[in-house]
């Protein structure tokens, strides 16, 4: 359930652990041919499903769908049916998707459909809207043929909503309690010894041809309020794409990047000139201004890619890894932080 279980579900390449803590400006350097980034360690395993389409020469847009869907298929806290539900105790999820030509489709408060970006991409395909939520877009996903899955709980989920049940305390942001779990605590912001943790899967690549694409799915803040969404389906907010410029996803207390229209404030950086990393730097420093204090009781994280292929990213605090995949290399790497 927690970030650590997560690891070990999955096992990391060895050429990814060997290189586990290389540092984010090693990084920073052009790229050639395809390259796919994603958010926490579960993105070397969604990076793996992306290179499937991109490896073959595959398309961005295939690739990040594709690779996400390996998360949604896991069983973690925060993606996919087997993730923590609301304080109602149901698991609602929200998805977003989009190409380089500004061609965007998501879904919010999903119930019981296995794989809400692929039908955020039937929403962007076959519908001339951008948005369906609820009830609607669960519509719309079983008669697109997705199988209406049972209400059921994982086991992981079951136990750490009945261990939040005990106090049921609504406090959507990190406190010394949530803390004292050393897990997700009551709420998807939490550290684990110390460090953030948040595993929302963002995902940016750009293809063989130049073509960039982004995907965000998650399940949100565990024990959320009923109805509660955070940036990951909002467009601008947890994910953007200007096939000119770049794209950008987010993880993190997604009220606070929806105040910042994080995602796209970042790509607007890269098209000023900065370099994705920088971009991001900058919107995270945004936030910390808002916040003030408040700064330290949460997580944000920016992953960014540019035109050209180069990678970048930036977080409130340290603990945020981000997973990297070239023709040449598979790496976890540490972002910087504002916070050390
Ligand atoms: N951004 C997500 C949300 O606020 C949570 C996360 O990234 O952990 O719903």
């Amino acid at each position: 359930m927690n970030r650590k279980s997560f690891l070990k579900v999955g096992a990391l390449t060895g050429v990814a652990t060997a290189m586990l803590g290389r540092t984010a400006a090693q990084s920073a350097t052009k790229l050639s041919g395809p390259v796919v980034v994603s958010t926490w360690d579960a993105g070397l395993r969604a990076n793996k499903g992306a290179w499937e389409v991109l490896g073959a020469g595959g398309n961005a847009l295939d690739a990040v769908e594709k690779g996400v869907m390996v998360t949604e298929n896991e069983i973690n806290c925060c993606v996919g049916l087997g993730a923590n539900p609301d304080r109602d105790g149901f698991v609602t999820l929200d998805a977003c998707i989009m190409d380089h030509r500004f061609n965007c489709g998501s879904v919010a408060f999903l119930e019981r459909i296995k794989h809400p970006i692929a039908v955020a991409r039937r929403v962007m395909e076959k519908t001339p809207h951008v948005m369906l939520v609820g009830d609607g877009a669960q519509q719309f996903a079983v008669s697109e043929g997705f199988p209406l899955e049972p209400r059921e709980l994982s086991p992981d989920a079951k136990k750490a909503y009945k261990k939040w049940l005990e106090n049921s305390k609504y406090e959507p942001q990190i406190n010394r309690e949530n803390i004292e779990n050393k897990g997700h605590g009551p709420f998807a912001p939490a550290q684990i010894d110390g460090e953030w943790n948040h595993d929302t899967i963002g995902m940016v690549g750009i293809d063989a041809n130049g073509h960039l694409a982004g995907s965000c799915t998650t399940s949100g803040m565990g024990f959320k309020m009923r109805g509660r969404l955070g940036d990951s389906p909002i467009i601008g907010a947890g994910l953007y794409v200007d096939g000119e410029v770049g794209a950008c996803t987010a993880t993190g207390q997604g009220e606070d990047v929806i105040r910042v229209a994080g995602s796209h404030s970042v790509v607007e950086m890269m098209r000023q000139g900065f370099g994705p990393e920088m971009a991001c730097q900058k919107v995270i420093e945004r936030i910390v201004k808002i916040k003030g204090d408040d700064v330290k009781k949460i997580q944000v994280a920016f992953i960014a890619i540019n035109k050209n292929g180069v990678v970048g990213a930036f977080a409130i605090h340290k603990g945020f890894s981000y997973a990297l995949k070239t023709n040449t290399s598979e790496v976890l790497v540490k972002a910087k932080s504002w916070f050390n």
